[in-house]
């Protein structure tokens, strides 16, 4: 498709984590700097590029539908695909009818480049072939990249089209947690110097960026390419001036140190919220698991956060319906789960992966005993967040605006990561500012609390 004005316009369609809108982000902004426009909605692309998730075998469906919906939704479009899915099934990707470019996990680092020189190609074979205008020919270009050669790290700083920046400071894995495939698709664990993210850090809060999510893919594990460590990150970072608030998005129970935990208690700026992996609350499947805890620890970690920050979020994940699973040792699990003082729990099912440790375990749980599982899961988990939600009812706290919209008031999350709306008119409070509210009491459908504007 020859494109209008000679401008590119590129769409770009994400699947997956934080780390990875944070990457399509960045390299959308890039690809702007050289001439290629994000497209409007409902505008045909000239480039599509999908940043892909493997996490499930739900999530390897979900990109391919995500693939054949771009072509049929911007025909003669050159398609490229990035992300673990394109580094876990490249080749396959990369033979797909309609695919041009699949860029493994290595090579993300160069993605600009790969990108706008196929595009180029992609043209000229385009205009030389004999297909009417709306066929298209495929470059099927890719190029495998084993895990052991994954050594790249490729900063990122961006918010798309959020209001809360999502500041990447680590890649990878080196864990082998037996039901995982992370460690395979996105290499060894590695991470920017903290000169260089604390250089990002404050670009973010020269563009008038309030908020940083710090993500990545096991956090805690910062430094191990650069002989740092996480807690000297976050010392460096609680020094830029501009940015109000951080998160810290998902970091490992055995890596949230009570250092690090007294740190945030102490900080203006890191906010009382913690997202920590559980997995399962039985010491039994975190075996299975080859995970780095037990309940023990975990149930330590959660009373030293309560006794340093009564009143902070704590999201917990958990697995349900892993191999080697029994009833019983579900039983201890969801036990231990109502036992921790927690705010919600993120509930997984269990999905096979290839390659992983876990098939070597001969029991499989059924697919009707693991919704069952993640049912009561999910009914404990919202009686946990309403528990806590309550408890909020009656204080002030400061608010970040992140939606306004007319006759619907503004909408914003509080400091410990309480979903607030304010019933006020757009426009007297702009998007990006923190706000004092008093939270009055529950709105409708008790999915957040409503919030009065403070007395300045
Ligand atoms: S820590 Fe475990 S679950 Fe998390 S990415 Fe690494 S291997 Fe996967």
């Amino acid at each position: 498709m020859k494109e209008k004005d000679n401008i590119i316009k590129a769409a770009y369609i994400t699947l997956g984590c934080k780390l990875n809108f944070a990457e399509t982000s960045s390299l959308s902004d890039v690809l702007a700097e050289r001439g290629v426009e994000r497209v409007a909605e409902g505008e045909r692309a000239d480039i599509c590029v999908i940043n892909t998730c493997s996490v499930t075998e739900t999530s390897n469906h979900k990109c391919r539908q995500a693939i054949s919906r771009a072509m049929r939704e911007n025909p003669g479009a050159m398609v490229v695909v990035m992300g673990c899915y394109a580094q876990l099934a490249g080749k396959q990707l990369a033979e797909t009818e309609g695919v041009d470019v699949v860029i493994s996990m290595e090579d993300k680092s160069r993605a600009p480049e790969i990108i706008l020189s196929a595009y180029g190609d992609f043209r000229e074979a385009s205009e030389n072939a004999c297909f009417n205008i709306e066929g298209k020919v495929s470059l099927h270009r890719y190029s495998e990249v084993a895990r052991k050669d994954i050594r790249t790290f490729v900063p990122s700083c961006s918010r798309g089209e959020r209001t809360r920046y999502f500041l990447k400071v680590q890649d990878g894995c080196d864990y082998f947690c037996t039901y995982c495939t992370i460690p395979i698709a996105r290499g060894r664990s590695r991470n920017g110097s903290v000169a260089d993210i604390v250089a990002q850090a404050e670009a973010a809060a020269r563009s008038g960026g309030k908020e940083i999510v710090i993500t990545g893919v096991n956090i805690g594990d910062f430094g191990k390419s650069t002989g740092e460590t996480f807690f000297d990150l976050l010392v460096s970072l609680d020094k830029v001036e501009g940015i109000e608030r951080y998160r810290i998005s998902s970091i490992e129970p055995n890596l949230l140190t009570p250092e690090i935990i007294d740190f945030c208690g102490e900080s203006q700026r890191f906010m009382p919220h913690f997202h920590i992996p559980l997995q399962s609350g039985s010491d039994d499947v975190l075996r299975l698991m080859h995970r780095r805890y037990d309940t023990e620890l975990f149930a330590s970690r959660i009373d030293y956060i309560r006794r340093v920050m009564p009143d902070a979020f704590i999201g917990v994940d958990i697995i349900v319906g892993t191999r080697g699973e029994t009833d019983a040792y579900f039983e201890d699990s969801y036990r231990f789960a109502r036992s921790i003082d927690v705010s919600q729990f993120h509930v997984f099912s269990y999905s096979e992966r290839p390659g992983t440790a876990a098939l070597r375990i001969p029991y499989v749980v059924d697919d009707k005993v693991k919704h069952e599982r993640s049912k009561r899961l999910l009914a404990l988990s919202e009686e946990k967040r309403l528990a806590f939600y309550e408890r909020r009812i009656g204080e002030t706290r400061p608010v970040l605006t992140e939606q306004n919209h007319v006759g619907l008031g503004a909408k914003g999350f509080t400091d410990n990561y309480v979903r607030v709306e304010m019933p006020i008119e757009a426009g007297e409070r702009p998007v990006n500012e923190i706000t004092k509210c008093v939270l009055t009491g529950f709105n409708a459908d008790k999915s957040a609390l409503v919030g009065r504007i403070a007395d300045l």
